[in-house]
């Protein structure tokens, strides 16, 4: 499964259990806050996707 991580806080960018998985960077959503530390993400250079492993 792959999240949607916030560069600058380390956390996850989104709430993945309200969007279930995400598979792509979902570029017509931005900007938004982030669901960690709720600053604004204004484009896809701010976050990152990363693999998270698990069943
Ligand atoms: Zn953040």
């Amino acid at each position: 499964m792959l999240v949607l991580i916030h560069k600058e806080c380390g956390g996850p960018a989104i709430d993945d259990s309200s969007i279930g998985e995400v598979c792509a960077i979902p570029i017509d959503r931005f900007p938004f806050h982030c669901f960690s530390c709720l600053e604004e993400i204004d484009d896809e250079s701010e976050v990152r996707l990363s693999q998270e492993m698990g069943i």
